[in-house]
């Protein structure tokens, strides 16, 4: 596991990618921060430097605003028509597509997570959604509304663009977050300032490259790399008209703050505690690896991390010895390896954080089934870890662990009522799932559970046309699907007495 085993993988491509000197992305140009300060972004499997980027502050956001700006009211951007701004939509799906090795490789190295899954998930997901949404572009129409008050009307509702949009997002998924946020605001006819998370700003720096390349005006997608301070800037800016954020809850609370100075529009997607059920008549064999990759896929840095597993007390037993069996069978190691299932962690901040977690949940009560440990002695690898033991006080089944950590609790016979008021004790409501063969009580529990997503035999289920967020404390707003346009318009009602 070392240098040589994961950053010696790279293709020349993305080696010469990563080593060039990463600027802001600011009206169609590279420009330096202009405090010409930079940070350093390391490779989570051991702990080593890779690249050095542009520390964008307060005054890059500005002229990355005012750039957005101008795009948006004077370039040839606002001149485009429907089926012009769907058909480069579409065409960066395909620029990405034809670059995804590169961009898998890139992703992996920076974040982490085995280049299978960038392979097969990341990159698929990215290009695909870049193809729906650019379809949307011919189709986002108002009504014509009929009038009551005296008079002859017309009268009807037209859907505009929100106009410069400030997106704000984690590292967790770097470039499906960025292409999550920039495919439905692109369609819609936004233009955007971006700010990725500081840990992971190699992707989103490259899908910049390919935005100019697929032929958008300059202005229209602009990106600016720095931490939080940059995020803060736009969050606040007072010629942003709408932010959308994904990250923590804490910070999600703080771009409602800074928002709150010119009202922007806000939509967030936060933190989750999403439960599994297992009901005693499932399909073991589907239900065991799926609840496993429930919560270890993306070494559970997924917002909707099935973290809190509920399996009838007859089956418990036998659930957590296939579920052991399961951590077991992970291949953990750097990301770049294509044999790996888990890579590390993405910082160490993060490790620091998931470590702290096991610890206190040891210390109230919990046990350790499997895992629980640092995996090998470098980089910022946690062992796939089941909890058994656990109680709904606890710190560890209350809080987003954000790790490949799952908290399991068995559940005696009782109404559905009971299980759904478990499964809801959390002030999170992205997603849950349910285990079972029964699909009357499957659909039953789905409308008492208090989530955003309702998986029935899967869990983590995303799809390009499904609305996606959460009730309670995990978000505003959904995106994916027709909704995610709804959230980047405007809507106009025009009434004229004839
Ligand atoms: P975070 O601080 O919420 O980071 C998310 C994004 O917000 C990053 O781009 C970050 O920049 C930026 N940011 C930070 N402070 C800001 C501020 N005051 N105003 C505007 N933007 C700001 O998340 P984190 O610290 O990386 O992770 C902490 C925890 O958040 C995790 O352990 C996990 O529980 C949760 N999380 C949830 C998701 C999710 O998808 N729901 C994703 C990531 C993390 P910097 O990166 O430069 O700080
Ligand atoms: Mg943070």
């Amino acid at each position: 596991m070392d240098v040589a085993t994961n950053q010696g993988r790279l293709s020349e491509a993305a080696r010469n990618f990563i080593a060039r000197r990463h600027k802001l992305l600011i009206d169609g140009k590279w420009v330096d921060a202009r405090s010409g300060r930079s940070f350093a972004v390391f490779d989570p499997s051991n702990g080593q430097q890779i690249a050095e980027v542009a520390e964008g502050g307060a005054a890059d956001v500005d002229a990355a605003v005012i750039a957005a700006r101008r795009a948006f009211e004077e370039g040839p951007w606002a001149k485009m028509t429907p089926v012009e701004r769907g058909k480069l939509v579409w065409k960066l799906g395909e620029v990405l597509e034809a670059h995804a090795d590169e961009l898998a490789e890139i992703e992996s190295l920076d974040n982490g997570k085995p280049i299978h899954d960038a392979r097969a998930v990341d990159l698929p997901f990215g290009c695909e959604l870049l193809r729906y949404m650019g379809g949307w572009s011919t189709k986002i129409t108002g009504q014509q509304i009929p009038i009551s008050a005296p008079g002859d009307w017309h009268a009807y509702s037209i859907r505009e663009p929100v106009g410069v949009v400030g997106q704000i997002i984690p590292w967790n998924f770097p470039l499906l977050m960025a292409v999550w946020k920039i495919a439905p605001a692109l369609a819609a006819g936004c233009t955007i300032v971006l700010k990725p998370a500081e840990q992971t700003p190699l992707s989103a720096l490259r899908l910049g490259a390919l935005i100019m390349e697929a032929g958008f005006p300059n202005g229209v997608v602009n990106i600016v790399t720095g931490d939080g301070t940059a995020g803060a800037a736009l969050a606040a800016h007072g010629d942003v008209d709408k932010v959308a954020f994904t990250g923590s809850t804490e910070v999600g609370r703080l771009i409602v703050q800074a928002a709150a100075g010119n009202l922007k529009k806000v939509s967030l997607e936060l933190g989750g505690k999403s439960p599994a059920i297992v009901f005693p008549d499932a399909d073991l064999s589907v239900a065991i690896p799926g609840t496993g990759s429930g919560i270890f896929f993306n070494m559970g840095q997924c917002c909707t991390a099935g973290s809190r597993l509920f399996v009838h007390e007859r089956i418990f037993d036998k659930v957590m010895t296939g579920l052991a069996d399961e951590a077991a069978k992970i291949r953990i190691g750097p990301g770049l390896d294509p044999e790996t299932r888990m890579g590390p962690l993405v910082s160490e901040e993060q490790f620091n954080r998931v470590s702290g977690y096991l610890e206190i949940g040891r210390q109230q009560g919990a046990e350790v089934l499997t895992g629980g440990k640092r995996h090998g002695n470098e980089g910022y690898f946690v062992e796939p870890t089941v909890l058994t033991k656990t109680t709904p006080a606890m710190k560890v089944v209350r809080e987003e662990i954000f790790g490949p950590v799952v908290c399991a609790m068995p559940y005696s016979d009782g109404d559905l009522d009971r299980i759904a008021k478990e499964a809801n004790a959390t002030e999170y409501g992205l997603a849950a799932s349910i285990w079972t063969r029964d699909i009357g009580i499957a659909h039953k529990l789905a409308r008492k559970l208090k989530a955003g997503s309702v998986w029935i035999n899967v869990h983590n289920f995303n799809d390009v046309s499904l609305p996606f967020g959460g009730y309670k404390q995990s978000s505003w707003g959904r995106e994916m699907g027709y909704e995610a346009i709804e959230l980047y318009t405007e809507t106009k009602a025009v009434a004229a007495l004839l």
